[in-house]
């Protein structure tokens, strides 16, 4: 996808080394920044783009990487050191490795990730690399030709795996696999996939289907508990012993198998890690979330296009996170009738609803 024309000469924002994280309303640091780059997928999950059309954003509201790079750089000075290029699907957007590289050069910068769902990833993984990303996680839900191509809608699954096999030719290290299990679709895959994963020397994370807008078939009763997971998986392996420290603001919970294999759960839906949640989201044009669950967010792309300074865009994003007190999953959680979060007739007038315009 092109990126919006135009160049924008912005003022370099100072850095403030190590400055000491805003906190919300419950104590929470803002650490994470998570960067949706483009709202355009090329797949077509069940659990996230289910419907045949899509409403997209405007071109021309999409930031710019100056543009990004300044927010992210505002963020810095409040406390973000880690940021997370996503989507949609980030391989979308065109020249990304320009953002990359913008954004690996930050002084501040001491993680920076992409999540991919691996079909573009063959042809990309060296730039990426070269352009200076330090981490890369693919999504992988089946290792089933036929299944990929009924689950997505696209029948690409040797693409991915070869994707997966480049990552780790370009240098990647610490590679991540991304599971959403659910049951009837995907679950039989448990152990092929954790097999799968040893193989690649990659650490897998299985994900519990979440009922994020965009979701409008999920159910409750296809969703595979992180409860659920460890027994079949200590049953089948003969054990799994935690190995998550106390304090962690990683979403994944880590285990380990009896052979040294180390695999994650991300239990967001049965046990929600919404108290130690350090992460903000920057849709593709510009509006800023305060949860995954979030159904209204900050718009800092106006005021950044109509002029703002650093000091009043720092100002805001300073005042709604030190006012943030979203628990969205733990309220879902809490709910006794839980079906489908956001219906279809509110994410057609929406598209910042959908978990692929603010990105996973
Ligand atoms: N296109 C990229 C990809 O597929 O990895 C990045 C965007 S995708 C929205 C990011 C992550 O969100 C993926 O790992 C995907 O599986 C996850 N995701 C999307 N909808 C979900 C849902 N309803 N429950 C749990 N995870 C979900």
């Amino acid at each position: 996808m092109p990126s919006a024309p135009g160049t924008l000469s912005l003022p370099p924002i100072p850095f403030y080394p190590y400055p000491v994280p805003v906190l919300d309303t419950f104590g929470r640091p803002l650490r994470t920044l998570r960067v949706s780059v483009t709202d355009r997928c090329n797949l077509r999950c069940h659990y996230c783009m289910p419907e045949e059309e899509y409403a997209w954003l405007p071109r021309e509201d999409l930031l710019r990487f100056e543009e990004v790079a300044t927010l992210a750089d505002i963020s810095a000075s409040l406390g973000v050191d880690r940021v997370r290029l996503t989507g949609g699907e980030p391989l979308l957007r065109r020249d990304l490795t320009q953002l990359i590289a913008m954004l690996a050069n930050r002084p501040w910068m001491t993680d920076l990730s992409m999540t991919t769902n691996g079909v573009l990833l063959a042809d990309a993984a060296t730039d990426l690399r070269g352009a200076g990303l330090h981490r890369l996680t693919v999504s992988l839900d089946t290792l089933r030709a036929d299944r990929f191509r009924k689950l997505t809608r696209l029948d690409a699954l040797p693409q991915v795996l070869a994707g997966i096999s480049a990552a780790r030719r370009a240098g990647f290290e610490r590679l991540k696999l991304d599971t959403v299990l659910s049951r009837g679709d995907n679950d039989d895959e448990l152990f092929d996939l954790l097999d799968f994963a040893r193989a690649e020397d990659a650490e897998i994370r299985f994900i519990e289907y979440m009922d994020v807008g965009g979701a409008t078939q999920w159910r409750a009763d296809s969703v595979v508990s992180r409860a659920e997971m460890l027994t079949r998986i200590a049953d089948h392996y003969g054990g799994v012993e935690s190995m998550t420290e106390p304090g962690s603001s990683a979403p994944a919970e880590r285990f380990r198998l009896p052979h040294g294999q180390i695999f994650g759960i991300i239990a967001s839906t049965t046990q929600p890690f919404c108290s130690t949640c350090d992460r903000a989201r920057l849709t593709a044009d510009g509006v800023l979330l305060l949860c995954l669950y979030a159904q209204h967010g900050l718009d800092l792309r106006r005021p950044l296009r109509a002029g703002a300074s650093i000091e009043t865009l720092r100002k805001m994003i300073d005042a709604v996170w030190q006012g943030r007190a979203d628990r969205g999953a733990e309220e879902r959680q809490g709910l006794r009738d839980r079906g489908v979060y956001i219906p279809i007739t509110a994410l057609k007038k929406d598209a910042h609803l959908e978990m692929h315009t603010r990105g996973g």
